[in-house]
């Protein structure tokens, strides 16, 4: 089985995609990546979900990336006795540490750190900003805010606050329970919220080792001013536009995208884009042409993925909407343009051997058509680079390593495959020419070309380019 298309699709599971039946439904659709949401669920949960996948994944025989991305210091009310409150503009309205059930008065808001960052004018934001509130006065466990702008308000709705700055670890103590259970049950991509500087990315990786790889999910005015920072010390980045469209004017988030994808792709980073992207599909089986347009717009701009979230979570056409993307996504490749902006756009190599190596394929591709790009990779490491120079071949990523070729589930164009290590280069070469006929890139009499380090079975050590002629092995 293989994707005709380079850009990749995430899903995030939820109550409307939780079983086996849909998440078969939604891979077959075209969804590379399954993304694990811990603002929602139990542990039991997960795991249950986490156990689907590798089942549709062994069904499959394909590698699928589960990524696990955790809440972060996104700060949310608590409870309703009724679910959820309507509030009127110019009501007051409390938020407290006390834990009972809230009503239209009052909720709990279980931030100790707000309550002592708070200053009075300060505005909370509610329900990604739909509702405003004003504090009026405030002690260390509670506010008095007045409902500048009204509506409703339901359980664990998240709670912005752009005038404060918080001094806070970006990984909570939930986040580190959190964290820890998704890596013993074994995740392939760990995402954190509210990233504020790239220090918070050293904490992350200080925890996750090279257990899973991590990204960041750029949402704060703070994060965008350290961008590169941020980028360098991630393995990829997404462009989480829901928080960051509350904590930033909405008109600056089509341009802070761009400028992410640009600097993603400068640093060889996988960049997903984020949030609404087919958001009428929730309640609608088709999307509006906006959104179409919208998604288009990321993959021209190269990204490497587009991600759903409530709609195949909790909406009632999840499988509609994969389909949806995977069609967008077939039909801005197929545009001669598509290729043209991205050759444009495509970043000078760095001064390695792997990206003299990967960007002499994009030569050979004008000098000869390849039917496939063939990289071996042990941390998948060559692969990433090898897609950064976007080729017009398709990349296939060969790993000893099962949890490398999950990873590249989420990179643009990569194909991942695991075959055993190799000793020598004839049994490289024929391995190649085996997985490139039998994965159905290529026909024999064309020619793939092949990057691979020497010595084998160390990281980090491509040095090798090898064209060869696809034929019959037999
Ligand atoms: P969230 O992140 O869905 O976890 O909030 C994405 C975003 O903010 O866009
Ligand atoms: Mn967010």
């Amino acid at each position: 089985m293989r994707r005709r298309r380079n850009g990749k699709i995430i899903a995030t599971l939820g109550p409307s995609s939780n079983d086996r039946d849909t998440i078969t439904q939604l891979f077959d659709a075209g969804i590379d990546v399954f993304r694990l949401n811990f603002s929602h669920g139990t542990h039991e949960d997960h795991a249950k979900v986490h156990s689907i996948i590798r089942a549709v994944e062994a069904e499959k025989e394909r590698p699928i990336a589960i990524l696990a991305d955790l809440q972060g210091p996104k700060l949310r009310v608590g409870l309703f006795e009724n679910k959820s409150v309507e509030l009127e503009t110019g009501q007051t309205f409390r938020l407290d540490r006390d834990t009972a059930l809230g009503d239209n008065t009052r909720v709990e808001l279980p931030h100790p750190e707000i309550f002592a960052a708070l200053t009075d004018g300060a505005q909370l934001l509610v329900n990604d900003g739909k509702i405003r509130l004003k504090v009026t006065s405030h002690t260390d466990t509670s506010a008095e805010t007045e409902v500048m702008v009204g509506g409703e308000i339901s359980n664990n709705k998240g709670v912005n606050v752009p005038d404060l700055v918080l001094p806070i670890s970006p990984l909570t103590k939930k986040d580190r329970r959190d964290l820890d259970y998704a890596l013993n049950m074994g995740v392939d991509w760990v995402a954190i919220s509210f990233v504020q500087r790239a220090e918070d990315m050293t904490e992350l990786r200080e925890i996750v080792g090279m257990r899973a790889a991590i990204m960041a999910k750029l949402e704060k005015p703070a994060a965008i001013a350290d961008l590169t920072g941020i980028v360098q010390l991630s393995d990829a980045v997404m462009v989480a536009r829901g928080d960051l469209g509350v904590e930033m004017p909405q008109e600056k988030v089509p341009v802070i995208q761009k400028q992410i994808l640009r600097r993603a792709r400068q640093e060889g980073k996988p960049v997903v884009v984020a949030t609404q992207m087919l958001e009428s599909m929730i309640e609608s089986p088709v999307p509006t042409r906006a959104e179409s347009s919208d998604v288009a717009t990321a993959v021209y701009d190269g990204a490497d993925a587009v991600m759903l979230s409530a709609e195949t979570a909790a909406g009632e056409f999840p499988v509609e909407a994969a389909t949806a993307m995977n069609r967008i996504i077939i039909e801005v490749e197929r545009d001669p343009y598509y290729r043209k902006s991205i050759d444009a756009s495509t970043p000078e190599p760095g001064d390695t051997v792997a990206d003299a190596i990967s960007s002499s394929l994009n030569h050979v591709a004008t000098v000869m058509p390849l039917a496939a790009t063939f990289t071996y990779t042990e941390s998948g490491f060559s692969s990433f680079r090898a897609a950064r120079e976007r080729p017009e071949a398709p990349v296939i990523g060969c790993t000893p390593n099962r949890e490398t070729a999950r990873r590249l589930a989420l990179v643009w164009g990569v194909h991942a495959v695991c075959s055993e290590s190799m000793s020598n280069v004839d049994e490289m070469v024929n391995n190649a020419i085996k997985v490139t006929l039998q994965e159905g890139f290529g026909e024999i009499g064309e020619i793939i070309a092949i990057t691979a380090g020497m010595p084998f079975g160390r990281t980090g050590t491509t040095n090798m380019l090898r064209l060869t002629r696809l034929k019959n092995l037999d």
